[in-house]
Protein backbone atom coordinates (compact mmCIF):
# COMPACT_ATOMS: atom_id res chain seq x y z
CA UNK A 1 0.00 0.00 0.00
CA UNK A 2 1.45 3.65 -0.86
CA UNK A 3 0.13 7.25 -0.01
CA UNK A 4 0.30 9.93 -2.64
CA UNK A 5 -0.59 13.33 -1.72
CA UNK A 6 -1.20 15.11 -5.00
CA UNK A 7 -0.80 18.66 -3.67
CA UNK A 8 2.90 17.54 -3.14
CA UNK A 9 4.46 19.46 -6.41
CA UNK A 10 7.22 16.04 -6.49
CA UNK A 11 4.29 14.03 -6.24
CA UNK A 12 6.59 11.61 -3.75
CA UNK A 13 4.85 8.56 -1.89
CA UNK A 14 5.02 8.46 1.78
CA UNK A 15 7.04 11.73 2.24
CA UNK A 16 7.70 14.78 3.48
CA UNK A 17 11.18 15.26 1.07
CA UNK A 18 13.57 17.27 3.20
CA UNK A 19 12.40 20.52 1.93
CA UNK A 20 10.02 21.39 3.76
CA UNK A 21 10.54 25.49 5.78
CA UNK A 22 8.68 25.23 9.23
CA UNK A 23 6.06 23.46 7.61
CA UNK A 24 5.85 25.35 4.87
CA UNK A 25 6.71 23.19 0.93
CA UNK A 26 10.27 24.58 -0.41
CA UNK A 27 8.01 24.63 -4.23
CA UNK A 28 5.37 26.87 -3.34
CA UNK A 29 5.42 27.71 0.08
CA UNK A 30 1.76 26.27 0.62
CA UNK A 31 1.46 23.83 3.76
CA UNK A 32 3.66 20.66 3.06
CA UNK A 33 0.64 17.84 3.46
CA UNK A 34 3.31 15.30 4.86
CA UNK A 35 4.59 17.49 8.02
CA UNK A 36 1.30 16.70 9.85
CA UNK A 37 0.36 13.63 8.53
CA UNK A 38 3.49 11.60 8.73
CA UNK A 39 2.75 12.25 12.43
CA UNK A 40 -0.70 11.63 12.89
CA UNK A 41 -0.39 8.07 10.93
CA UNK A 42 0.55 4.63 13.58
CA UNK A 43 4.10 3.62 12.27
CA UNK A 44 2.47 0.09 10.74
CA UNK A 45 4.61 -1.70 8.77
CA UNK A 46 3.27 -0.42 5.49
CA UNK A 47 4.34 2.44 6.38
CA UNK A 48 8.04 1.82 7.09
CA UNK A 49 8.67 0.17 3.71
CA UNK A 50 6.63 1.11 0.57
CA UNK A 51 7.71 -0.15 -2.30
CA UNK A 52 7.36 1.41 -6.21
CA UNK A 53 5.62 -1.67 -7.87
CA UNK A 54 8.39 -2.84 -10.02
CA UNK A 55 10.85 -2.68 -6.79
CA UNK A 56 8.15 -5.05 -5.12
CA UNK A 57 8.86 -7.33 -7.86
CA UNK A 58 12.16 -7.13 -7.50
CA UNK A 59 12.42 -7.73 -3.95
CA UNK A 60 11.58 -11.51 -4.69
CA UNK A 61 14.62 -12.11 -6.83
CA UNK A 62 17.02 -11.31 -3.97
CA UNK A 63 19.31 -14.49 -3.45
CA UNK A 64 21.81 -13.12 -0.62
CA UNK A 65 23.28 -9.20 0.15
CA UNK A 66 27.01 -8.62 -1.14
CA UNK A 67 29.33 -7.73 1.14
CA UNK A 68 30.18 -4.72 2.08
CA UNK A 69 33.32 -2.69 0.59
CA UNK A 70 35.90 -2.47 3.27
CA UNK A 71 36.72 0.91 4.05
CA UNK A 72 38.75 3.57 6.74
CA UNK A 73 35.51 5.37 6.45
CA UNK A 74 33.51 2.51 7.88
CA UNK A 75 36.18 1.42 10.81
CA UNK A 76 36.56 4.42 12.02
CA UNK A 77 32.09 5.27 11.84
CA UNK A 78 32.28 2.55 14.25
CA UNK A 79 34.36 4.46 16.54
CA UNK A 80 32.42 7.57 15.82
CA UNK A 81 35.59 9.52 15.19
CA UNK A 82 34.70 9.58 10.76
CA UNK A 83 35.92 12.74 9.04
CA UNK A 84 34.66 13.30 5.67
CA UNK A 85 34.50 16.43 3.55
CA UNK A 86 32.72 17.95 0.25
CA UNK A 87 34.80 18.16 -2.56
CA UNK A 88 35.07 21.71 -3.55
CA UNK A 89 32.91 21.51 -6.87
CA UNK A 90 32.51 25.52 -7.03
CA UNK A 91 36.33 26.56 -6.90
CA UNK A 92 37.90 23.41 -8.89
CA UNK A 93 38.15 24.61 -12.65
CA UNK A 94 41.21 21.78 -14.17
CA UNK A 95 42.76 18.71 -13.94
CA UNK A 96 45.28 20.79 -12.18
CA UNK A 97 43.08 22.13 -9.42
CA UNK A 98 42.18 18.73 -8.74
CA UNK A 99 45.04 17.29 -8.41
CA UNK A 100 45.41 19.80 -6.16
CA UNK A 101 42.99 19.14 -3.63
CA UNK A 102 43.77 15.21 -3.71
CA UNK A 103 47.52 16.07 -2.35
CA UNK A 104 46.17 17.81 -0.01
CA UNK A 105 43.06 15.49 1.04
CA UNK A 106 43.82 13.80 4.51
CA UNK A 107 39.73 13.07 5.40
CA UNK A 108 38.45 9.37 5.49
CA UNK A 109 35.90 10.06 2.56
CA UNK A 110 35.17 12.87 0.04
CA UNK A 111 31.38 13.04 -0.56
CA UNK A 112 30.59 14.96 -4.02
CA UNK A 113 27.36 16.93 -3.56
CA UNK A 114 24.66 17.00 -6.48
CA UNK A 115 23.23 20.21 -7.42
CA UNK A 116 22.05 22.25 -4.32
CA UNK A 117 19.23 24.23 -4.87
CA UNK A 118 18.80 22.60 -8.66
CA UNK A 119 22.31 24.73 -9.59
CA UNK A 120 23.99 22.61 -12.28
CA UNK A 121 27.17 21.25 -12.26
CA UNK A 122 28.89 18.42 -13.12
CA UNK A 123 27.57 14.62 -12.73
CA UNK A 124 28.78 13.28 -9.23
CA UNK A 125 28.95 9.62 -10.44
CA UNK A 126 30.90 10.62 -13.41
CA UNK A 127 32.57 12.87 -11.19
CA UNK A 128 33.51 10.30 -8.09
CA UNK A 129 34.45 7.83 -11.04
CA UNK A 130 37.06 10.27 -12.13
CA UNK A 131 38.17 10.91 -8.80
CA UNK A 132 38.60 6.80 -8.19
CA UNK A 133 40.80 7.05 -11.74
CA UNK A 134 43.21 9.64 -10.40
CA UNK A 135 43.95 7.05 -6.97
CA UNK A 136 42.06 9.09 -4.32
CA UNK A 137 43.65 8.23 -0.90
CA UNK A 138 40.46 9.07 1.03
CA UNK A 139 36.98 7.26 -0.37
CA UNK A 140 34.49 8.64 -2.27
CA UNK A 141 30.50 9.64 -1.93
CA UNK A 142 28.84 10.77 -4.57
CA UNK A 143 24.94 12.22 -3.51
CA UNK A 144 22.82 10.74 -5.89
CA UNK A 145 19.06 12.07 -6.26
CA UNK A 146 15.66 11.10 -7.23
CA UNK A 147 15.04 14.73 -9.15
CA UNK A 148 15.48 14.38 -12.70
CA UNK A 149 16.55 10.57 -13.06
CA UNK A 150 13.80 8.27 -12.98
CA UNK A 151 13.79 4.32 -11.54
CA UNK A 152 15.98 3.29 -14.72
CA UNK A 153 18.45 6.16 -14.79
CA UNK A 154 18.85 5.76 -11.10
CA UNK A 155 19.72 2.46 -11.62
CA UNK A 156 22.29 2.55 -13.65
CA UNK A 157 24.06 5.25 -11.30
CA UNK A 158 23.67 2.61 -9.10
CA UNK A 159 25.41 -0.01 -10.98
CA UNK A 160 27.95 2.49 -11.76
CA UNK A 161 28.92 3.24 -8.14
CA UNK A 162 29.23 -0.68 -7.68
CA UNK A 163 31.40 -0.92 -10.82
CA UNK A 164 33.61 1.23 -9.80
CA UNK A 165 34.23 0.71 -5.89
CA UNK A 166 32.88 3.52 -4.29
CA UNK A 167 32.59 3.32 -0.68
CA UNK A 168 29.43 4.67 -0.05
CA UNK A 169 26.60 6.26 -2.06
CA UNK A 170 24.47 8.98 -0.29
CA UNK A 171 20.73 8.73 -1.28
CA UNK A 172 17.92 11.58 -0.97
CA UNK A 173 15.10 13.36 -2.65
CA UNK A 174 16.71 15.99 -4.28
CA UNK A 175 15.86 19.81 -4.89
CA UNK A 176 13.29 20.88 -6.99
CA UNK A 177 15.07 22.18 -9.94
CA UNK A 178 12.79 24.98 -10.89
CA UNK A 179 14.30 27.21 -7.66
CA UNK A 180 17.16 27.70 -9.17
CA UNK A 181 15.72 27.92 -13.32
CA UNK A 182 12.64 27.02 -15.05
CA UNK A 183 13.16 23.61 -16.02
CA UNK A 184 10.38 20.18 -15.64
CA UNK A 185 11.22 18.12 -12.62
CA UNK A 186 10.99 14.06 -12.75
CA UNK A 187 10.79 12.70 -8.95
CA UNK A 188 10.30 9.11 -9.97
CA UNK A 189 10.88 7.48 -6.46
CA UNK A 190 11.42 8.89 -2.87
CA UNK A 191 14.12 8.65 -0.72
CA UNK A 192 13.33 5.26 1.16
CA UNK A 193 12.34 3.89 -2.32
CA UNK A 194 15.58 5.63 -4.13
CA UNK A 195 17.32 3.70 -0.95
CA UNK A 196 15.61 0.31 -1.55
CA UNK A 197 16.50 0.31 -5.13
CA UNK A 198 20.38 0.81 -4.17
CA UNK A 199 20.06 -2.23 -1.61
CA UNK A 200 18.60 -4.63 -5.03
CA UNK A 201 21.06 -3.50 -7.44
CA UNK A 202 24.13 -3.86 -4.67
CA UNK A 203 22.59 -7.33 -4.19
CA UNK A 204 22.84 -8.17 -7.70
CA UNK A 205 19.40 -7.39 -8.93
CA UNK A 206 18.92 -4.76 -11.72
CA UNK A 207 15.66 -3.66 -13.50
CA UNK A 208 13.19 -4.63 -15.05
CA UNK A 209 14.77 -8.62 -13.49
CA UNK A 210 18.35 -8.81 -14.44
CA UNK A 211 20.74 -10.69 -12.00
CA UNK A 212 24.41 -9.95 -12.55
CA UNK A 213 27.06 -10.99 -10.49
CA UNK A 214 28.34 -8.63 -7.92
CA UNK A 215 31.63 -9.01 -5.54
CA UNK A 216 31.05 -5.79 -3.29
CA UNK A 217 29.50 -2.79 -2.40
CA UNK A 218 29.24 0.47 -1.32
CA UNK A 219 27.39 1.30 2.05
CA UNK A 220 24.19 2.78 1.23
CA UNK A 221 23.48 6.18 3.08
CA UNK A 222 20.60 8.22 3.62
CA UNK A 223 19.98 11.93 4.60
CA UNK A 224 18.51 13.37 8.28
CA UNK A 225 17.05 16.77 9.01
CA UNK A 226 17.55 17.73 12.19
CA UNK A 227 15.39 20.66 11.61
CA UNK A 228 12.14 19.04 11.49
CA UNK A 229 10.01 17.97 14.40
CA UNK A 230 11.60 15.52 15.99
CA UNK A 231 8.49 12.94 16.01
CA UNK A 232 8.29 13.85 12.10
CA UNK A 233 11.90 13.17 11.63
CA UNK A 234 12.41 10.08 13.25
CA UNK A 235 10.02 8.47 11.41
CA UNK A 236 10.80 9.88 8.40
CA UNK A 237 14.53 8.18 9.57
CA UNK A 238 12.81 4.96 10.65
CA UNK A 239 11.38 4.59 6.96
CA UNK A 240 14.79 5.26 5.38
CA UNK A 241 16.44 2.25 7.61
CA UNK A 242 13.65 -0.16 7.12
CA UNK A 243 14.69 0.19 3.68
CA UNK A 244 18.09 -0.15 3.80
CA UNK A 245 20.36 2.87 4.85
CA UNK A 246 23.27 2.06 7.06
CA UNK A 247 24.50 5.36 8.14
CA UNK A 248 22.60 8.83 7.98
CA UNK A 249 23.97 12.07 6.57
CA UNK A 250 22.70 15.45 8.09
CA UNK A 251 21.71 18.48 7.05
CA UNK A 252 24.17 21.68 8.14
CA UNK A 253 23.97 22.02 11.70
CA UNK A 254 24.86 25.48 12.91
CA UNK A 255 23.12 26.02 16.54
CA UNK A 256 23.90 23.81 19.39
CA UNK A 257 19.79 23.02 19.65
CA UNK A 258 19.84 21.13 16.14
CA UNK A 259 22.56 18.22 17.61
CA UNK A 260 20.26 17.53 20.45
CA UNK A 261 17.71 16.94 17.93
CA UNK A 262 19.66 14.90 16.61
CA UNK A 263 19.96 12.66 20.00
CA UNK A 264 16.31 13.09 20.57
CA UNK A 265 15.50 11.43 16.88
CA UNK A 266 18.25 9.00 17.77
CA UNK A 267 16.53 7.68 20.73
CA UNK A 268 12.87 7.40 19.37
CA UNK A 269 14.80 5.41 16.30
CA UNK A 270 16.36 3.57 18.50
CA UNK A 271 13.54 2.63 20.45
CA UNK A 272 11.18 1.72 17.67
CA UNK A 273 13.93 -0.18 15.65
CA UNK A 274 16.59 -1.38 18.10
CA UNK A 275 18.90 -0.52 15.46
CA UNK A 276 21.92 2.17 16.36
CA UNK A 277 22.74 3.80 13.03
CA UNK A 278 25.94 6.24 12.65
CA UNK A 279 25.24 9.63 12.16
CA UNK A 280 27.46 12.17 10.36
CA UNK A 281 26.98 15.55 11.13
CA UNK A 282 27.33 18.44 8.49
CA UNK A 283 29.09 21.73 9.45
CA UNK A 284 29.81 24.54 7.88
CA UNK A 285 33.36 26.65 7.87
CA UNK A 286 33.85 28.67 8.33
CA UNK A 287 30.64 29.78 10.28
CA UNK A 288 30.67 33.74 10.67
CA UNK A 289 27.90 35.50 11.64
CA UNK A 290 27.19 37.50 8.20
CA UNK A 291 26.55 33.95 7.28
CA UNK A 292 23.13 33.34 9.74
CA UNK A 293 20.99 35.29 7.27
CA UNK A 294 21.20 33.62 4.77
CA UNK A 295 20.93 29.92 6.79
CA UNK A 296 18.08 30.82 8.80
CA UNK A 297 16.15 31.45 4.98
CA UNK A 298 17.33 28.12 4.17
CA UNK A 299 15.98 27.00 7.13
CA UNK A 300 18.47 25.95 8.82
CA UNK A 301 18.17 27.41 12.57
CA UNK A 302 21.89 29.25 13.91
CA UNK A 303 22.75 29.75 17.61
CA UNK A 304 25.46 32.04 19.00
CA UNK A 305 27.82 29.11 19.07
CA UNK A 306 30.78 29.56 16.77
CA UNK A 307 32.60 26.04 14.68
CA UNK A 308 34.43 24.76 17.83
CA UNK A 309 31.75 24.91 20.05
CA UNK A 310 29.41 22.98 17.56
CA UNK A 311 32.09 20.02 16.81
CA UNK A 312 32.38 19.71 20.63
CA UNK A 313 29.13 19.01 20.63
CA UNK A 314 28.61 16.67 17.80
CA UNK A 315 31.24 14.50 20.03
CA UNK A 316 29.11 14.48 22.67
CA UNK A 317 26.85 12.34 21.08
CA UNK A 318 28.96 9.57 22.18
CA UNK A 319 26.83 7.95 19.36
CA UNK A 320 28.84 5.94 16.45
CA UNK A 321 29.33 8.34 13.33
CA UNK A 322 31.48 11.58 12.80
CA UNK A 323 31.33 14.84 11.04
CA UNK A 324 31.45 16.23 7.56
CA UNK A 325 32.86 19.35 6.45
CA UNK A 326 31.52 21.70 4.15
CA UNK A 327 34.15 24.78 3.59
CA UNK A 328 32.96 27.85 2.15
CA UNK A 329 35.47 29.59 -0.28
CA UNK A 330 35.26 31.51 -3.33
CA UNK A 331 38.68 30.55 -4.53
CA UNK A 332 40.53 27.48 -4.48
CA UNK A 333 43.53 29.11 -2.46
CA UNK A 334 40.96 30.30 -0.21
CA UNK A 335 39.74 26.58 0.08
CA UNK A 336 43.22 25.16 0.44
CA UNK A 337 44.00 27.15 3.31
CA UNK A 338 40.66 26.63 5.27
CA UNK A 339 41.44 23.15 4.85
CA UNK A 340 44.66 23.04 6.75
CA UNK A 341 43.00 25.55 9.36
CA UNK A 342 40.03 22.97 10.17
CA UNK A 343 41.37 19.51 10.17
CA UNK A 344 43.41 20.71 12.76
CA UNK A 345 40.38 21.57 14.89
CA UNK A 346 38.52 18.54 13.95
CA UNK A 347 42.04 16.64 15.10
CA UNK A 348 42.32 18.61 18.47
CA UNK A 349 38.53 17.73 18.97
CA UNK A 350 38.24 13.77 17.60
CA UNK A 351 41.85 12.84 18.28
S1 LIG B 1 7.97 20.08 1.08
FE1 LIG B 1 8.51 18.27 -0.17
S2 LIG B 1 7.09 16.64 0.52
FE2 LIG B 1 6.26 18.59 1.24
S3 LIG B 1 4.79 19.20 -0.36
FE3 LIG B 1 6.75 20.20 -0.82
S4 LIG B 1 7.80 18.82 -2.24
FE4 LIG B 1 6.16 17.63 -1.26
Amino acid sequence: MAIRVYSCPKRLLNGPCGGALEGACEVDGRHCPWTGLIERVPLEPWMLFEEHPLLAELEGLVESDSVPRSSAFWRKLTRGKAFTVEFPVKVVRSSEDLLRVLRTLEADLVTVPDNPLGYPHFDPVAFATRLKDVGVRAGVMPHVTAKDRNLSALASELRTAQLFGFEAVLLTTGDWPGLSMPSRPVFDLDSPNLLRLARLVFAGVMPPGQRVQVESRPRVAGTMNPHYRPGVEARRTIRKIVAGAEVLFTQVVARRESVLSIREVLMEVEEKTRAEVPVVVSLLYPLGDELKPFLERMGIPTGDEGFGELLEEVKSLDAKGGVNLILLAETLGEWLSLWEEVKELVREVFG
